[in-house]
């Protein structure tokens, strides 16, 4: 089986950059491509507010929902909190990880009810800037999330009885094994690197697969699943080392 790509889009809100992320809506309405989005309920981060205000935001959003998508809960209003790396140790800094769980469990639960009151609440969680701790798991458990778009490897696993479907790379590797899933912030492309993507998108669109099937793809083996685990774990760890 070849890899199957699932295209994850982190900072979806109002204020977003609409015509950048518009040539990949495009492809997906062309191709009929289920691509994973991560909605900030309340976003408060101005950094996420580069265009102007889409009123029709929610409505837009159960629209992509009856196409197929799935949306993730991105947080709750994307501001950072501290500056902890948390599990996964990527980035310096988290709306979650480090604070108590009766703290992170408002802040998830809030932002759940929002997404609820909107009818487009999938019990996905996708964590700013990656970073989450066990308390944040706890809490996701407690407020009936099932999935998280985060982990090492190639296929799903089972992280305190929430599936992590595992995220690494903001580019495809195409290894000919498993998931990867694509990570892109819309809002920072350059044009450059929108055309590329949106080009291996259309290129590769058969590969394109949704966030209910790719959590639903076996490791062919334990032992593959567990060694892709480690080696990607380890291969980014001296990447981002190598990197400063
Ligand atoms: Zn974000």
């Amino acid at each position: 089986m070849p890899t199957r790509f699932l295209i994850r889009f982190d900072d979806i809100t109002p204020g977003m950059a609409w015509t950048k992320f518009a040539p990949f809506e495009q492809a997906a309405d062309e191709l009929d491509l289920p691509y994973l989005i991560g909605v900030v309920p309340e976003c408060r981060d101005p950094s996420l507010t580069v265009e102007p205000e889409r009123a029709d935001f929610w409505n837009w959003l159960r629209g992509r929902a009856a196409k197929g998508w799935t949306i993730a809960q991105h947080g709750y209003t994307h501001m950072y909190a501290t500056s902890e790396r948390g599990l996964l140790g990527i980035g310096s800094k988290s709306e979650f990880a480090g604070l108590p769980y009766s703290e992170q469990y408002q802040k998830l639960a809030a932002g759940k009810d929002i997404l609820v009151r909107e009818g487009i609440w999938h019990g996905v969680f996708m964590a700013p800037s990656h970073s989450f701790d066990g308390n944040t798991l706890k809490a996701l458990k407690a407020l009936d999330f099932k999935a998280i778009t985060d982990g090492y490897g190639f296929y799903a696993y089972d992280v305190e009885g929430l599936v992590a479907l595992p995220q690494l790379l903001s580019k495809p590797l195409g290894l000919g094994f498993g998931v990867e899933t694509i990570c892109l912030h819309a809002n920072t492309m350059s044009e450059a690197s929108i055309k590329r993507m949106v080009d291996f998108i259309k290129a590769h669109h058969t590969q394109v697969i949704g966030f209910g099937e790719a959590i639903a793809i076996a490791p062919p083996s334990e032992m593959l699943d567990r060694l892709s685990r480690v080696a990607s774990q380890w291969t980014l760890r001296v990447y981002r080392l190598l990197r400063g």
